[in-house]
């Protein structure tokens, strides 16, 4: 899951991106209206954080654009107290959600976790043979053994079940699972992914996660069971 913040405050903003990157999101910060519209339209992010008054351009005006651009990704308006409330929750603003200043971390957490859902509509569980995923309680289970992960573990295991049977390149993952200040110089993909690999699969038949040598990796459905 990738989100992007959109707020000039760099204190706010980075309190915000801690406390989403210790959920293991991936996220990346723009600090004016203007930046946050092109960050928008050039990525396909799962969330958008958006501060209403912002330099440039003004949160409203940057999503009326967005919206009517195609870009449907769900927004999470945040507003300081007293100012644009009225503009906000009506109908027409194109926002989702909103989430008025001073907030607690728990509860930006909790908003953009029930964004989430809500922009998939998908089931909370995704399921590969006997491997599950609950998105909601953020948990993992093989063969009805919970499964102990890290958030970012985690987070590259849900990129790889939404996507199962496709095989999906270090770029791919890297663009979907870190953020833009993540150095592709690195190994990082392959040691999260070894990681994640030694614990799904666990010497279990069969092995559901596999390196697909020079291209990437892949998760497989069994063969004869799928739908
Ligand atoms: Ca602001």
């Amino acid at each position: 899951m990738r989100i992007l913040i959109i707020e000039d405050e760099k204190r706010v903003a980075g309190f915000m991106r801690r406390s989403l990157l210790e959920t293991g999101y991936a996220v990346d910060c723009a600090y004016d209206g203007q930046e946050g519209l092109e960050f928008a339209q050039t990525t396909p992010y799962d969330a958008i954080i958006l501060d209403l008054m912002l330099p440039k351009r003004d949160g409203l005006s940057l999503l009326k654009t967005l919206r009517q651009r195609g870009v449907a990704t769900p927004v999470l308006a945040v507003t300081a107290k007293g100012t644009v409330h009225d503009r906000v929750t009506g109908l027409n603003s194109g926002c989702d959600d909103y989430l008025v200043k001073p907030f607690a971390v728990v509860e930006l957490v909790a908003r953009v976790r029930s964004l989430l859902r809500r922009g998939m509509a998908q089931t909370a569980a995704l399921q590969v043979d006997d491997l599950i995923l609950n998105t909601t309680t953020h948990t993992v289970t093989r063969a009805g053994k919970a499964v102990t992960l890290t958030a970012k573990e985690f987070a590259l295991l849900e990129y790889l079940m939404r996507n199962a049977g496709q095989v999906l390149t270090k770029t791919m993952i890297e663009q979907h699972v870190w953020n833009y200040d993540f150095d592709s110089g690195t190994n990082l993909v392959e040691v999260h992914m070894s990681h994640l690999r030694n614990k799904v699969n666990r010497g279990l038949h069969p092995a559901l996660i596999e390196t697909v040598r020079g291209v990437g990796y892949v998760l497989r459905e069994p063969p004869g069971e799928g739908p």
